[in-house]
């Protein structure tokens, strides 16, 4: 009772306060007496300034360092919801005995997947080492900046074809290996070179106009096993393939964006891979891949052409971004050729790895901010500043008594108990620092 009173004391004076404030900048509150250390989230965050920052600062400070009374809380949460309507839904599940509503505050956040992989093809080493770049760039920048990126979960395979990968390191001669390793005996028999062959082509394999590759298209989709770009003896045939499609399924809902990285050719490529049809999609994604390519450019000064697969590379069947595209009704599908344009095609030497890494990262970059652009996150203004935001409402909401107010540390909080798999991310981050050390070798 003796902080309850302290607490209605200093409300008054804190929505005087704020009052008055209204002209000074933001208020640093801080209530000693009751231990509820008003911090402002200030310190871990994107250094304030802007008006996004103020809208929450202001809704934070709010909450802080006084008990508020139930009109002020029923305003605030109405504010909450008004204010982060896209991902905030405030719903009445009945009334009290006198009448007051019962709030129960849904935050719902959507937190899409970007998906990016590498390495579907083995000897495109290139597309390995600058998924691992991107990996150590997209940890690191959570741990440093939690509330920036933290709002898209990231699933990233650096190594589709870990096989095919693992068996370019072999031997000189295995070095421009494409396919899998994949065998079936009694599947892989070339009539026309009369002998068995082993592996298949991942990115002509999945369940994607499979069957409607024809002898006809060669080389670039071929049903000849001894070929370097077979189809498989079947759709999905092979186990990356298989298990890549059911991950995606598995994900299905929560998926936003997709980005495969290949070489050679620096091209920046949206969809299709099949044919070219210039449908809706097609128009939506040019501006990100004409994005990315303009960032390089001023990065640089490289050259990436941009444009649907089957426009400026060529077309073929049975991919994993028509795949993906058609199968979760994926708009911003996306294919990288990383460097060079062929003068040392896919044995780039190693002075080209950090700079070809630092574009692939731009490249996603700009990528993922058109996806998120686009993936109807209305808050995306929020973003900044979203993740300890919905930790405090939803502590707020769940349970507003006076020992949660007391003894809360709502930035140790927002992290840990509403945001597992960001946790669990950190977690991992810490881990990467091994490898970190290993990509040192490679980008020292
Ligand atoms: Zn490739």
């Amino acid at each position: 009772m003796k902080h309850q009173k302290l607490s209605s004391r200093r409300r008054k004076n804190r929505f005087r306060k704020r009052e008055d404030s209204l002209n000074d900048g933001p208020v640093n509150n801080v209530n000693v007496e009751n231990g509820v250390s008003g911090r402002n989230g200030s310190g871990n965050d994107t250094g304030g300034g802007n008006d996004d920052d103020d809208v929450t600062e202001e809704l934070i400070n709010r909450l802080l360092g006084f008990y508020p009374t139930w009109p002020e809380i029923e305003g605030w949460l109405l504010e909450v919801a008004q204010s982060f309507s896209s991902f905030v839904k405030l719903e009445s599940i009945g009334k009290t005995f006198e009448g007051r509503d019962l709030y129960v505050l849904k935050v719902d956040v959507e937190r899409p997947v970007m998906w990016l992989d590498g390495g579907v093809h083995a000897r495109e080493w290139i597309s390995v080492s600058s998924v691992l770049y991107i990996v150590a760039q997209v940890c690191f920048k959570i741990h440093a900046q939690p509330s920036n990126l933290a709002v898209i979960q990231w699933h990233i395979m650096p190594a589709v074809n870990a096989d095919g990968y693992a068996y370019t390191f072999t031997k000189t001669s295995a070095r421009l290996w494409r396919k899998n390793r994949g065998r079936q005996d009694g599947l892989r028999y070339s009539a026309k070179h009369n002998m068995w062959c082993q592996g298949a082509d991942i990115n002509r394999n999945f369940d994607f106009m499979w069957s409607n590759s024809t002898p006809h298209s060669g080389d670039l989709t071929s049903i000849d096993p001894c070929e370097e770009t077979f189809k498989g003896p079947h759709a999905a045939s092979e186990n990356e393939t298989m298990a890549l499609q059911s991950y995606w399924l598995r994900h299905a809902d929560v998926i936003g964006g997709y980005v495969t990285l290949h070489s050679f050719g620096q091209q920046i490529m949206n969809r299709w891979s099949y044919a070219f049809i210039n449908d809706t999609d097609y128009y939506k994604t040019r501006p990100a891949i004409k994005g990315a390519a303009e960032e390089i450019r001023m990065f640089n000064g490289e050259e990436y052409a941009y444009g649907a697969v089957s426009e400026i590379l060529y077309s073929f069947t049975g991919g994993s971004g028509d795949w993906i595209r058609f199968n979760l009704n994926l708009t911003h599908v996306f294919d990288i050729e990383l460097r060079d344009k062929g003068r040392y095609g896919f044995v780039l030497p190693l002075k080209f790895v950090h700079p070809v890494a630092e574009e692939a990262w731009l490249i996603f970059q700009v990528l993922t901010s058109n996806i998120l652009k686009n993936i109807n996150l209305e808050s995306r203004k929020y973003y900044k500043t979203v993740q300890k935001q919905v930790a405090r409402v939803k502590c707020f909401a769940a349970d507003f008594n006076e020992t949660l107010l007391q003894t809360t540390d709502f930035s140790s909080v927002s992290i840990a108990t509403n945001f597992p798999s960001i946790a669990t991310t950190l977690t991992n981050a810490k881990m990467l620092l091994t490898m970190l050390i290993i990509l040192n070798l490679f980008f020292p």
